[in-house]
């Protein structure tokens, strides 16, 4: 892994040593930022950093005991906390095993750096656990709190964290990387995808390498034809439902917030092919953007570990947007 691992996050990686070097490290760090800008690999990457032996000013030597353990997955004073195999949240007896872990001492007489991702998602119990280990933290311990978002985490949590802000970075480094990482037949494509997919550039990857951009298109298809009356909500649920829950409301995200560019008239993302109404008139963009905060609830309720079924989201999610689609402007009561 290089160091940091991406090159938009070279500024604040070099800050971040620097704090380490200082001596003003906290005992806890809160990594946030939107999907794709790469968190979970920069906590990652932090936490090899610090368990190295013998590091240089910005990354770790690579080769002394620290660093060959943690690479080989197995040093012993680190803790990666993350959700159990279909869990969508951190569960608290995962955190009361933190809480053991960090009760034995360092077995090499360095820091002891623990990795919890989501932070954000963690239902009271766990987050309640967690900051009590925040409250008196043993010392030598280093807690990388990894999140989408910072403001999700319990207020009394996040005041006892470090802020690393993972989002901001010259957006030119984060198009010339994805530029270098998209196939052949998508050159020239990544400004345009990064204004699309409205995550970092990970996430704009991803969306090409798994077809995600077959079915952006999809869903934006099935999105104009619901707004223009040709297709009920509840036949576009079942159409979408080879798509999981969270990818569709991720793509009906990204194409709402499509034609509120284009409503605009600043439209970076300008594809005349998805443009959801369809018969050219435009949206009531209240109702579009209640739409939009409707569905960031579901995600958040996805997110949460709650007991929601994935086809009471689906549907759910394409009534609301044929109630807010079909609102024209003129029309628009509320
Ligand atoms: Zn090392």
């Amino acid at each position: 892994m290089s160091h940091p691992p991406y090159p938009w996050q070279r500024e604040i990686w070099a800050r971040l040593c620097g704090t380490h070097r200082e001596g003003r490290l906290g005992h806890a760090l809160l990594m946030s930022g939107r999907p794709g800008v790469g968190k979970s690999a920069f906590a990652r990457a932090f936490a090899g950093f610090l368990l190295c032996e013998s590091p240089q000013a910005l990354a770790p030597c690579g080769s002394c005991r620290g660093c060959l353990l943690q690479t080989a997955g197995n040093h012993p004073d680190y803790a990666l906390v993350v959700p159990e195999e279909d869990a969508k949240a951190i569960a608290i007896d995962q955190i009361r095993e933190l809480i053991e872990f960090f009760t034995l001492k360092s077995h090499y007489g360095g820091p002891k750096v623990a990795v919890i991702e989501p932070a954000d998602g963690m239902a009271r119990a766990p987050a309640n656990a967690l900051l009590k280990l925040l409250e008196e933290p043993p010392s030598g311990a280093v807690l990388c709190l990894v999140a989408a978002r910072a403001d999700a985490l319990l207020p009394t949590l996040r005041s006892r964290c470090q802020r690393i802000a993972l989002d901001k970075y010259p957006a030119t480094l984060a198009t010339a990387w994805l530029e270098g990482a998209l196939p052949a037949n998508q050159q020239g494509e990544a400004g345009r995808l990064l204004a699309q997919c409205g995550g970092g550039p990970l996430a704009a990857l991803a969306l090409v390498t798994r077809g995600g951009q077959g079915e952006q298109d999809e869903v934006a298809t099935l999105m104009a034809k619901v707004a223009a009356g040709e297709r009920h909500a509840l036949h576009a649920a079942g159409d979408s439902a080879h798509i999981a829950a969270g990818e569709l409301l991720d793509a009906m995200l990204r194409a709402a917030q499509d034609q509120v560019w284009r409503q605009y008239d600043c439209t970076p993302v300008a594809a005349p092919d998805r443009v959801l109404n369809g018969s050219g008139n435009a949206l009531n963009l209240r109702r579009v953007f209640e739409f939009m905060d409707t569905a960031f609830e579901f995600k958040g309720l996805l997110a949460g570990g709650t007991n929601v079924r994935e086809a009471d989201v689906r549907a759910s999610v394409w009534l609301s947007w044929m109630q807010a689609a079909r609102t024209r402007p003129q029309s628009g009561r509320g």
